[in-house]
């Protein structure tokens, strides 16, 4: 997998460029949530395999994580910015591209939307840094040929790393201060 914020990376620029047409929370929200459940499939008594398809599948991005990512965006995430908010002066816990994405936040529609592409954008991104990918489930794992190849490797998480600590820093750290 591609480190799991570093899927923002993808989604942001949406933001960015037309932030009335997006959900920040929801694209971010949609974009990381496919790998967040990972680590409890460890612990509770399921096998990796159907936590993968799960997870890292288009029907996965369309309920499971669709769903999970929903209340996150909704009821969670929202709490926690706001404690930000009220407890800190710094902007930068609230605001990205100078935008207050508490203030900023789109109808249920947009939101929905915006969870959508950020959990498809996950699941087929993933398919460059996996070997066997259930993007297509049921139909059969896509095996991505140059995975394993060291070049690539440098290649695919060099990029998607530069692309978020560019947007990272430029429209979240240094906007902010
Ligand atoms: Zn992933």
């Amino acid at each position: 997998m591609a480190f799991t914020a570093f899927h923002c990376a993808l989604v942001w620029p949406l933001f960015i460029l037309k932030p009335k047409r997006f959900d920040f929370i929801g694209l971010s929200v949609g974009a990381v949530i496919p790998d967040l459940f990972i680590p409890f499939f460890y612990v509770l008594p399921v096998y990796e395999e159907p936590a993968r398809i799960i997870t890292h599948s288009l029907i996965g991005a369309f309920t499971f994580d669709f769903v999970l990512a929903l209340i996150a965006a909704l009821y969670v995430v929202p709490k926690v910015i706001r404690y930000f908010k009220r407890t800190s002066p710094d902007p930068r816990g609230y605001k990205f591209a100078g935008i207050d994405v508490l203030e900023q936040r789109g109808s249920l529609l947009v939101i929905a939307c915006s969870i959508l592409i950020g959990t498809t954008s996950h699941v087929l991104l993933d398919i460059l840094y996996h070997g066997g990918s259930p993007v297509f489930y049921p139909l059969p794992s896509v095996m991505f040929p140059l995975d394993e190849v060291l070049p690539w490797e440098i290649f695919v998480h060099g990029t998607i790393l530069l692309a978020f600590v560019h947007l990272a820093y430029v429209y979240w750290w240094k906007m902010g201060s």
